[in-house]
């Protein structure tokens, strides 16, 4: 029998944060806190994890494939020392998994070291690493975030924020960067604001983040969201914040509600945890069920499972368990035992569900693998009905920004309707919340289309301009 470790069903049949970024300045344990800070961030990557720190004149850097405590096993934290220091979390399909690809960049420039992080997806890469390689440049990485590297290292600005300003001025897409100098800590956003990145502060010093659970972990007091076009510089004369562009509308990543941000953080001052609970009230108004009792696909399911029992007044339980010691990748024998993986994943609390009318909340469908192996186990363990509401609509398109979707014919909701996607996973009922539903449970005030937020791989309207080969930019 042949043995091969690969990704299982149950991440596969979920979208993926690709990356994760955490930056702090002047702080006498900065690559330590940069640790931790990455620790908090790890749900959004975990096939690499890097830092580099400054010691105001040299770089110190190490970077390691798998989880954080995995990049930095035997004592490689001991190495870095400094008081400025960015790191970067990162998830790649199987294909872009090496350590080459690992961030962060170093490169060098007209005035020394840059090193560079980057959470998000750029859509015209290939287009400028065409026309770079044509004019005699060479790439190390198969990153679409070597690009951005290039333009900068090619620009003949002296100062590093206006050769930084060149180069954001000519990509597109999803961005949220960190750059560090030895002396300089600069976080930029992309015009749409597509990625979060927030700003805090731990005594008089600056760190950046990804997400806000990384503050709480590190001891830092949040401050304020990095703006879409906006570039925050952080130097020894303090932070200064600069325009690089001012053509900006915000289109946050939805998802990253529903399901990619820990519950624990705020996103542009909303909480995850509290939109989640909306989105399963939402789930009431729209799909009012009879049922016994409601469950959710732990873990990011739960808080919409505990909002929609809330607001039906049907007892939430929990109904399904994760086993929290299976990681993401494991051994498994042969395709026909792939339905196993799930059951080592999850299992179903007979007691909880044995002759009873179950309501099912999950976060998303992607495939439908994973859906119906649940719906699956829960008529096993003696579930009456299974009713499936996932707290998102439909997924109909992929994702340029940054989240590894899957192929448009992978995705179930592209090419099955509702009631087919029903039979498929073997749910008694199955219903998807509506987008309107979507942006009005998160809650944000905006005047901008959908209330600020990326609806794409829902609606397929990109808020970006989308190039004929965007889709061979998605760093594989
Ligand atoms: S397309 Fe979907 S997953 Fe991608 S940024 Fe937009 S809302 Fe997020």
């Amino acid at each position: 029998m042949s043995y091969e470790v690969m990704h299982d069903d149950f991440m596969l049949d979920k979208l993926n944060e690709e990356c994760g970024v955490f930056g702090i300045y002047g702080h006498a344990h900065a690559p330590d806190l940069t640790y931790y800070g990455l620790h908090a961030l790890q749900h959004r990557g975990q096939e690499s994890a890097g830092i580099v720190a400054s010691t105001g004149e040299q770089f110190l850097s190490h970077k390691g494939m798998g989880l954080v405590t995995e990049a930095f096993a035997n004592n490689a934290l001991e190495k870095l020392s400094g008081k400025h220091a960015i790191g970067h979390v990162r998830y790649t399909t199987a294909g872009g998994s090496q350590l080459v690809n690992a961030q962060p960049l170093i490169f060098k420039y007209k005035a020394g070291n840059l090193a560079l992080a980057h959470n998000g997806n750029l859509v015209n890469a290939n287009q400028i690493r065409s026309h770079l390689e044509r004019q005699g440049s060479i790439f190390q990485t198969t990153s679409d975030t070597e690009v951005i590297a290039h333009l900068i290292a090619r620009s003949g600005y002296d100062r590093i924020e206006d050769s930084i300003k060149e180069a954001l001025s000519m990509i597109k897409g999803a961005y949220a960067l960190l750059f560090l100098t030895e002396n300089k800590l600069i976080a930029a956003l992309d015009p749409n604001g597509l990625r979060p990145l927030s700003l805090g502060k731990i005594g008089d010093n600056y760190v950046f983040s990804s997400e806000t659970c990384a503050f709480d972990v590190v001891g830092a007091e949040y401050i304020r969201e990095v703006e879409p076009g906006e570039m925050i510089i952080v130097d020894e004369d303090g932070l200064h914040s600069e325009r690089f562009t001012q053509q900006t509308q915000r289109s946050i990543c939805s998802f990253e509600y529903i399901y990619f941000a820990r519950p624990d953080s705020n996103i542009d001052g909303i909480n995850v945890h509290q939109t989640r609970k909306e989105l399963g009230k939402k789930l009431v108004r729209e799909f009012p069920i009879e049922a016994d009792v409601i469950t959710g696909v732990p873990d990011s399911s739960i808080s919409a499972a505990i909002g929609y029992a809330e607001e039906s007044g049907i007892p939430y339980e929990l109904g399904l368990i994760k086993n929290r010691y299976v990681g993401r990748t494991f051994i498994q024998p042969n395709q026909e035992l792939r339905a196993q993986g799930v059951r080592m994943k999850l299992s179903a609390v007979r007691k909880v569900v044995e002759g009873k009318r179950v309501v099912m909340i999950d976060d998303s469908i992607v495939r439908g693998t994973t859906s119906g192996r649940i719906v699956n186990m829960l008529r096993e363990a003696g579930a009456k009905e299974v009713h499936v509401l996932i707290s998102s609509p439909p997924v109909m398109n992929p994702c340029f920004y940054g989240i590894d979707t899957s192929t448009r014919e992978e995705l179930i909701a592209a090419t099955k309707t509702v009631e087919e996607i029903r039979e498929f996973i073997g749910a008694d009922s199955l219903g998807f919340l509506s987008v309107e539903g979507m942006i009005d449970a998160i809650g944000r005030e905006d005047h901008a289309p959908n209330n600020g937020h990326c609806v794409a791989c829902f609606t397929g309207q990109y808020p970006t301009e989308i190039y004929p080969d965007t889709a061979n930019c998605v760093d594989k």
